[in-house]
């Protein structure tokens, strides 16, 4: 065990999971490449969980937080600050949310508490719906509504959360139904569960589950769902921390999957945004946004740094047209990566939209899922350059793939060769 990791046994937490069995000391990045501290070359095809969205040490936004950093470094709390209010534009503009107000946080975990708090209050209710197999965060009411077992680490709650199907379908009874007939059985499902109960706040639901394994539900169920809520005026709250920024290719949100409904009444964000600095927060009709009586405040949600990371960050991934780039090299990607999978019994599925490809690997014959094969999988690219992240629902069985959104033919066909040689483990 290095010297490192023996020190971070003896002072962090046993649940702060770490990657790889001898984990990695990264030291530098550079577009879309890191480096360790034994001088190790890597193509990264995780982004540190989808914090690089552009690229590393990009330049501009590099250029951006040290000009910034000279200039002053503190809370935009209590006094205007320029680059705040222009991101907050920008986000709003781009929310497709009418009348939005914005409201910065440090991480998806307080932008998901922010938006909790705000859809009790405007409702007066502590009922929330929220997706089986879901990730929200790590705070008290942010695992009281993640539905994936392994990242809810107490059954104590301060939310009544009730689990919507939907999120999941590849498994269990759902598994054979068509896109249609999966889609009316959630209606039907969460209408039936609406009529045992009374007066739910809001639904949260990430329109495809990330740390849930990168399961898209089939487009325009979220918009089925929306009829359903706005009948009984329950908001829809779309938790984009990994799905925004124009991910997954096709959209700028996940949501807009589900377009027909659409915008939703609140979005979370986080991640990508910053490109590694720490900006998350909620975007809200302002009515929803309003209907707080007493103050409330993140000390270090918005400030000045951040926000010039952000807003750098932002003009370039629209300037240079990120999310084109995503559609266009995540489709090659994608199509690449089924060719590969046809070929290994164990890769179950392999799925996604843009830059968010998943790779599940089950055992043959069960198809029960295969946790340690996605570790020797993950070791293996490791071992040859390549990092890549895994996820999952009951069991962590499914390859992510979510590089920075700059990602070049050349790399994806590099990262896809890596790969294909590190399945050979199985
Ligand atoms: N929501 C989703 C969908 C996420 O994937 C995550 C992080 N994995 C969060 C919320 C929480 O974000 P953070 O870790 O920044 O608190």
């Amino acid at each position: 065990m290095s010297e490192l990791h023996q020190r971070h046994r003896a002072v962090m937490p046993e649940w702060l999971a770490l990657y790889y069995a001898d984990p990695i000391e990264l030291t530098h990045g550079e577009g879309r490449y890191v480096w360790d501290a034994e001088g190790n070359k890597y193509l990264d095809f995780f982004g540190g969980i989808l914090t690089t969205m552009t690229a590393h040490a990009l330049p501009e936004v590099t250029k951006a937080v040290s000009d910034q950093a000279a200039r002053i470094i503190h809370s935009s709390t209590l006094y205007l600050d320029r680059p705040m209010i222009e991101l907050a534009e920008r986000i709003a503009q781009l929310s497709g949310i009418p009348d939005a107000r914005v409201f910065f946080t440090t991480s998806g975990t307080e932008a998901n508490d922010a938006a909790l708090l705000l859809a009790t209050a405007y409702s007066r209710s502590n009922q929330i719906l929220a997706m089986r197999n879901s990730y929200h965060g790590r705070s008290f009411s942010a695992v009281s509504i993640t539905g994936n077992r392994g990242w809810s680490p107490t059954s104590l709650s301060p939310l009544q959360t009730l689990y919507v199907h939907g999120g999941v379908r590849s498994r269990g009874p759902y598994a054979a139904l068509s896109d249609a007939e999966f889609t009316a059985a959630c209606v039907a499902d969460l209408e039936d569960m609406l009529g045992q109960t009374r007066g739910a706040a809001a639904l949260i639901a990430e329109p495809i589950q990330g740390v849930g394994g990168f399961t898209s539900p089939p487009d325009g169920l979220y918009a089925a769902f929306r009829e359903v809520l706005a009948e009984r005026g329950i908001l829809w709250i779309s938790d984009e921390v990994q799905t925004g920024w124009g991910r997954t290719g096709e959209h700028f949100w996940g949501w807009q999957a589900h377009g027909r409904n659409g915008p939703p009444d609140m979005l979370t964000f986080a991640k990508g945004i910053g490109n590694g600095m720490s900006i998350g927060g909620v975007v809200a009709r302002a009515e929803v946004m309003n209907c707080l009586d007493a103050n409330s405040i993140s000390t270090f949600g918005g400030s000045p740094v951040t926000m010039a990371a952000g807003l750098a960050n932002l003009t370039y991934l629209l300037e240079h047209d990120l999310q084109g780039n995503a559609r266009r090299v995540g489709g090659l990607l994608l199509e690449r990566l089924r060719a590969i999978g046809a070929g290994v019994d164990r890769v179950r599925e392999v799925r996604g939209r843009g830059l968010m490809i998943g790779v599940e690997l089950a055992r043959p014959g069960t198809g029960a899922a295969d946790p340690e094969a996605a570790s020797a999988v993950l070791e293996a690219a490791r071992e040859t350059g390549l990092l890549i992240g895994k996820g999952g629902g009951h069991d962590t069985s499914v390859l992510r793939i979510a590089p920075p959104l700059s990602l070049t033919v050349a790399e994806a066909e590099e990262g896809a060769a890596v790969l294909e040689q590190a399945l050979r483990v199985l």
